[in-house]
């Protein structure tokens, strides 16, 4: 049975990068050796990291002075990254949800840290538009989609002091304006390849301001010097982010990727908006995620959730559980989620309304 893939991370992945990593899993650039079994120096695996690199830079239009690299410790450890090298005594974090926490409960660590506003207040269903960054702080930090709450800023903020974003689960999905952002990284394993790799893009000359020692494996000027081979990187997972990165290429870029993420969104929220049994969990069309569609039964159909999972997984439907600390349902609709699983899914509600 054909299956539709709605987790939320590790998630669906192109044919195209499983085809790639399961031929070179035997034979890797003609070398007769598996691509986990190749040295990260041979010239075979070097060229896999620089098309990489080169592959991110042009997709996502990276202007000069950036630095893209490939590490390890997923997002989590860039939570504490950042303020390791960008963080003098202050920092800003807009509350978005659970990893929006995590971020700020490393950078307490380092010095003050701001809240500058919550969503916390109504379970993080909403972005908070209206709010004052202090001028005097190092950074400020935003999640762009909060893939447990399902929530998305879906434009660059215009910010008057340096701008860090946690862009895990939406980079690829859309044109950024990379200017704007001083520090931007993403764990791979939802629109890039499988865990294991951590993309980061940083400006050099925001680096080496802090006065601080930072021990070897967490100073990103480190990694720039060692272009992300200061240690042995994670080399199948980079293989694969680099298969994903051709496909995007070849499928139109990030502008054709959009349009399309906007066509399944499209299509999801106006189901739930339209069906009985269902409710969005985000009120706002404008805060609604593209990449994570969080809902919920309607209020007196409760009830029903296990009985409509059980529909959908009889469909072949996998990862539709919510969050635990949402319930409900969260499908994930991903840069390499076809439009045809998303309405395999509307067509499954639909016939569940009609039962009930
Ligand atoms: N930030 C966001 C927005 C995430 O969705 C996740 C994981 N799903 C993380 C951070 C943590 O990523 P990792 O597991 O790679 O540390």
């Amino acid at each position: 049975m054909k299956k539709h893939n709605f987790y939320a991370g590790p998630s669906v992945l192109p044919e195209y990068t499983k085809q790639k990593v399961a031929e070179a899993a035997l034979d890797f650039a003609g070398t007769g050796l598996s691509v986990m079994e190749v040295s990260h120096r041979g010239k075979e695996f070097v060229a896999v990291m620089d098309e990489a690199i080169a592959l991110v830079k042009e997709l996502l239009n990276v202007p000069e002075g950036y630095s893209v690299l490939f590490l390890q410790g997923g997002a989590s450890l860039q939570f504490l990254m950042v303020p390791y090298n960008l963080m003098k005594a202050k920092a800003a974090y807009l509350n978005t949800g659970a990893w929006a926490s995590k971020a700020m409960k490393e950078a307490q660590f380092f010095g003050e840290v701001v809240e500058v506003a919550s969503s916390k207040d109504k379970n993080f269903n909403y972005i908070p538009k209206s709010y004052e960054v202090p001028a005097d702080v190092d950074y400020l930090h935003i999640t762009t989609n909060n893939t447990i709450f399902g929530t998305e800023l879906k434009s660059d903020p215009d910010v008057p002091v340096r701008l860090v974003a946690d862009m895990s689960s939406d980079i690829f999905s859309r044109p950024i304006d990379v200017a704007k952002y001083d520090l931007i990284y993403a764990g791979a394993q939802k629109n890039l390849g499988p865990s294991g790799a951590t993309l980061v893009i940083v400006k050099d000359d925001v680096l080496g301001k802090t006065g601080r020692q930072i021990p070897t494996m967490l100073d990103y000027q480190i990694h720039i010097k060692n272009e992300s081979m200061f240690n042995t990187p994670s080399t199948v997972a980079v293989f694969a982010c680099l298969q994903t990165l051709k496909w995007l290429k070849e499928n139109g870029g990030v502008a054709e990727m959009e349009k399309v993420n906007i066509a399944k969104a499209d299509l999801l929220y106006g189901e739930l908006d339209r069906n009985k049994l269902f409710v969005p969990t985000v009120p706002a069309a404008e805060d609604r995620s593209r990449m994570n569609v969080t809902f919920v039964m309607a209020p007196g159909y409760e009830a029903l959730e296990k009985e409509f999972l059980d529909l959908a997984t009889a469909k072949g439907m996998v990862g539709l559980k919510g969050h635990r600390s949402v319930g409900g349902f969260r499908a994930s609709t991903y840069n390499a989620l076809p439009l045809e699983s998303v309405q395999a899914l509307v067509d499954a509600m639909k016939e569940f309304e009609a039962i009930h």
